[in-house]
């Protein structure tokens, strides 16, 4: 990552190359709405299949499910959500702005700490300081109240209480409701764990900086269910495990680190994040880890009446599993990688040569080859070599331009390696593969072109 790296850059390269696009952008767009473009979606994807090798296939006992995002309402009483999910808003009366307290008191002074204030305090706090609206300037606010972050509709033809329904605000609840599904069809025993990856919704009223904070966002959730008193020894482990996987990604370590929580959840035994070092934004979550302790299957046995326990087949013992939860952020994660990845390299000080360059892994890179002939009269042999390689991974062809411009335009989007087919290839049946990082080429015969870009692709 370049140190002088600002985050308007990574929006207008995703922006420009086919990553990430406003969302609705033709209708003006939806606030902090994003669509993922062709190459952003291979990218997600990529992440999504890396996450899967390292949590479900290579562990023992772990499984994945994929839970609907609509859950019968009682699901969000039992988690707390109904209850204490909220935000506190306060309107100006004067230009009709909504504002979250704790955001203006912050605004108005860091050291004030309104996460510890009270609705009532922080109220007290705007008045006796006279904060004006960041909008109009006046000081004519409404009391503050408690809004649920929880997007709600309605199920069927009737807007009433009773058939609300909510977005999912978690995918954790997914997990928990079918942990004696899962153990029962699966016959797991403790320890096991539960992944999905899935989609959340937040009402926010004050998200932004590009995709790190948005009200639909996707998650890569793993719970682990395990023996009280194993809980700590879990909670350690997934906190490095994660580590390792942002490494193993392609994360630099100088740009990861822990933070411990001091101020817990009330569920919480334990918890820390680990954050990554974003341009413009600074340190940010990423991942999530923490002892949750029985704390969600006592809820949903209370809730649910269902029988929560687990009965040890070696001591007999009887207990509620505690959960060690470890979320990662996939949107949080697909953006570090490209700010990671993002580079200008300067290749000619003289002519004012820069090149930019995602040096994204080979296992990561949206397309893993673009293969280009030398002259539009190769074409036809050219696309022969993109069509046996599409079979087998993600391969882009590109005619226009110079040799020059087309690697360009590849190193602009990560991809590894270029394939160019000349007028000798006919002869000798070689291509000149081209590295992206190093730029260096080598000659090689085509019948070996697949398995020399293919052992680059391990993760
Ligand atoms: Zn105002």
């Amino acid at each position: 990552m370049n140190e002088e790296l600002t985050m308007d850059r990574i929006v207008n390269l995703c922006r420009n190359r086919g990553f990430i696009f406003p969302g609705s952008e033709i209708y003006g767009g939806l606030a902090n709405t994003w669509d993922y473009g062709p190459l952003g979606a291979r990218l997600k994807n990529n992440v999504k299949e890396a996450w899967r090798r390292r949590f479900i296939q290579e562990r023992h006992n772990s499984f994945e499910v994929d839970a609907d995002i609509l859950m019968n309402p009682r699901v969000w009483e039992a988690s707390g959500h109904v209850g204490s999910f909220s935000d506190p808003l306060l309107d100006c009366r004067s230009c009709k702005m909504r504002f979250r307290a704790d955001n203006l008191i912050d605004e108005f002074d860091p050291e004030a700490h309104a996460d510890a204030m009270t609705k009532e305090q922080m109220f007290d706090y705007i008045k006796a300081h006279h904060i004006p609206c960041p909008n109009c300037g006046k000081h004519d606010f409404t009391d503050i109240r408690e809004f649920n972050l929880m997007f709600q509709t309605f199920r069927g033809v009737t807007n009433d209480a009773k058939s609300v329904i909510y977005l999912r605000p978690e995918n954790a609840q997914g997990e928990y409701v079918n942990y004696l599904n899962v153990m029962r069809s699966m016959r797991a025993k403790v320890p096991f764990s539960i992944g999905q990856i899935g989609k959340a919704f937040r009402n926010e009223i004050t998200p932004g900086n590009f995709t790190f904070r948005t009200i639909e966002f996707e998650q890569m959730e793993f719970q682990t269910f395990c023996k009280p008193g194993d809980d700590i020894e879990h909670y350690e482990y997934f906190k490095n495990y994660g580590r390792q996987f942002f490494e193993d990604l392609g994360l630099a370590a100088d740009h990861l680190r822990f933070h411990d929580h001091e101020k817990l959840a009330h569920y919480a035994k334990a918890a820390c994040d680990i954050e990554y070092l974003f341009p413009s934004i600074g340190w940010g979550e990423i991942n999530g880890t923490h002892d949750r302790t029985d704390f969600d299957l006592s809820r949903h046995q209370e809730y649910s009446g269902e029988n929560m326990s687990y009965l040890d087949p070696y001591t007999n013992e009887r207990y509620i599993p505690y959960i060690v939860e470890s979320t990662y952020g996939l949107d949080r994660t697909v953006l570090a990688l490209l700010c990671e990845a993002y580079d200008e390299e300067v290749i000619d000080e003289a002519k004012n040569d820069v090149r930019v360059v995602l040096h994204l892994k080979p296992a990561m890179a949206p397309i893993k080859a673009s293969v280009l002939p030398l002259s539009k009269k190769l074409g036809a042999k050219a696309m022969e070599i993109r069509d046996e390689l599409a079979k087998h991974f993600m391969v882009d062809y590109d005619d226009a331009g110079s040799i020059g411009k087309r690697y360009r335009r590849a190193d602009e989007i990560g991809t590894p390696f270029c394939v160019t087919y000349d007028f000798d290839s006919e002869t000798d049946g070689c291509v000149t593969v081209r590295d992206r990082d190093s730029m260096e080429q080598v000659r090689i015969p085509v019948a070996e072109l697949r398995s020399y870009i293919e052992k680059s692709l391990q993760f």
